[in-house]
């Protein structure tokens, strides 16, 4: 009987028809029409993985065929749903992808203002079904990212004051458990509210999410935002500038982040700014449009704005505006954290990783938190970090692979010359491999318990590690 490779042994090819056979999806094995683009990752770094299956599910019930039949051939598994993991963690050498890609099914209830999503969809797609009825929940920057990976993450994007993280609006979810139950979490008196709590931040270690329930909240259909650029040589003005600013008592309708960075060669560019050093500050008023236009009158204030594009624009053109900056292939790195502050010699820190920043498209992000995310209170979900002011965001970003160790020192380097400034904590959607200290720092003492007491069980032999991991209790 034929077979097929995988890295520690081989998969009987009768054993993988008969999975075939019972799913509405495709299982891919190498050489299959449709493997390569499957099993590619969206991060570069990872693009020799070579999965002995994807699976792309078409339902629940491929999710249940797939997990079962990894537990029973001793697979290593990654679960895929929109495919940014930084650290590649959706795709697996020698074992199977379980992508849920294709469930892209979304039921929006204006009435309670609810959506009931599908695990594959991405953040356009999912505002697309919600922006129909004036309604949205928190997304990421670039709306390719998945909604699932993204809110079990936590979630920070450009409502983050004004509506909270992704995973505080998240009210249920369907979760495949490593044993192929189908679990309910929610608030429910049937359903599983431990297991909810450990959704809204603690990754994809409980389960397979098939679909998740938000609590949508009426946004735009056009908000005041957009970007103002300055030219690069005003970096230490314009963080002096966003910390003032950022602790004047910003309302909640306000989410801004700075953004160090280089002009790219963007439509909305003029051409003379590509490729020079440029500071964007990037923001999103989710209320009156002549509250927001107010609200940001001191960023013109500061005087010679390089491209003025605040205005209104509608929320699902924010969302989409940076994606074609963002697409598959580069090779990308992160290092992060939460700033305690932004005191001057934070700021001369960050200045100079700016001015040696190895390419083009390495940015510096500093998200301004508080308002809504910061009310929520630390023991509610599996993301304590709510008190930290800033998010700092140091992300490598580059083509060429000869260029991968200066790279990734860059991003080490800038962030051990600011860790002195940082809280100690951690944010997984923006942890690169760095090990199980880093993954505890994301929850700190109390909550890390807690998330090792769910992972045990639902997830006792921790059959989804691929993942910034939590080690069951016991
Ligand atoms: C271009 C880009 C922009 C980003 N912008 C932001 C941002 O603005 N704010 C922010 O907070 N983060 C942001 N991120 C980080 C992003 O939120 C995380 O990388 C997130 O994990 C991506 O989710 P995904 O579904 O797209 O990724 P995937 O690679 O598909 O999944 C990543 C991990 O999430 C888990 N997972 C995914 N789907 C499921 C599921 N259905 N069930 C169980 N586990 C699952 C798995 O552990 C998987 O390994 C960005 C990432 C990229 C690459």
């Amino acid at each position: 009987m034929s077979t097929i490779d995988r890295q520690h042994g081989v998969l009987d090819a009768g054993t993988v028809q008969e999975l075939r056979e019972g799913l509405r999806g495709e299982a891919l094995a190498p050489g299959d029409a449709g493997y390569e683009h499957a099993r590619t990752a969206w991060n570069g770094m990872f693009d020799d993985r070579r999965p002995a299956l994807v699976v792309r599910c078409a339902g629940v019930a491929d999710v249940i065929g797939a997990v079962q039949f990894a537990r029973s051939e001793g697979l290593e598994i990654a679960v895929r749903g929109g495919g940014h993991s930084i650290p590649g963690f959706s795709t697996v050498d020698g074992g199977i992808v379980i992508d849920v890609g294709p469930m892209k099914g979304a039921r929006v209830d204006p009435t309670r203002r609810r959506v009931t999503a599908q695990a594959g969809l991405q953040w356009h797609e999912l505002d697309h079904e919600t922006q129909a009825f004036g309604l949205a929940s928190t997304g990421g920057l670039v709306s390719t990212t998945g909604v699932a990976g993204f809110t079990l993450g936590g979630g920070i994007g450009h409502l983050v004051r004004s509506q909270g993280l992704a995973c505080d609006r998240l009210v249920g979810a369907d979760v495949v458990t490593a044993d192929g139950r189908l679990v309910r979490a929610g608030m429910g008196s049937d359903e599983e509210s431990e297991l909810l709590w450990a959704l809204k931040g603690g990754g994809g270690n409980f389960g397979i999410v098939t679909s998740m329930d938000f609590q949508l909240a009426p946004v735009g259909p056009v908000v005041y935002g957009g970007a103002a650029f300055f030219e690069g040589h005003r970096a230490g003005e314009l963080l002096r500038f966003f910390r003032e600013w950022g602790a004047s008592g910003l309302p909640d309708e306000l989410t801004p982040i700075l953004n160090m960075t280089t002009a790219p060669p963007a439509p909305f560019i003029p051409e003379a700014l590509h490729g020079k050093p440029v500071v964007a500050l990037i923001a999103c008023y989710n209320g009156a449009l002549e509250d927001g236009e107010r609200a940001l009158a001191p960023v013109r204030a500061l005087g010679d704005v390089a491209v003025d594009l605040l205005g209104p624009i509608p929320y699902v053109g924010l969302q989409q505006l940076i994606d074609p900056l963002w697409g598959k292939g580069a090779r990308n790195h992160m290092k992060a954290g939460y700033l305690a502050g932004l005191g001057d010699e934070a700021i001369d820190r960050l200045v100079e990783g700016y001015e040696r920043k190895p390419a083009p498209q390495c940015e510096l992000h500093v998200h301004l938190m508080g308002g809504a995310a910061g009310r929520v209170p630390a023991d509610a979900s599996a993301f304590p970090h709510r008190e930290a002011p800033y998010v700092l965001n140091l992300i490598s970003r580059w083509d060429d692979p000869a260029q991968d160790d200066e790279a990734l020192a860059w991003g080490r380097e800038t962030y051990a010359s600011i860790q002195e400034h940082t809280t100690g904590g951690a944010y997984i959607n923006f942890l690169d491999d760095e090990g199980a200290g880093r993954v505890r720092d994301a929850y700190g003492p109390g909550t890390w318990e807690r998330l090792q007491a769910v992972k045990a069980t639902y997830d006792p032999d921790n059959a989804f590690h691929r993942n910034q991991n939590i080690t069951p209790a016991g």
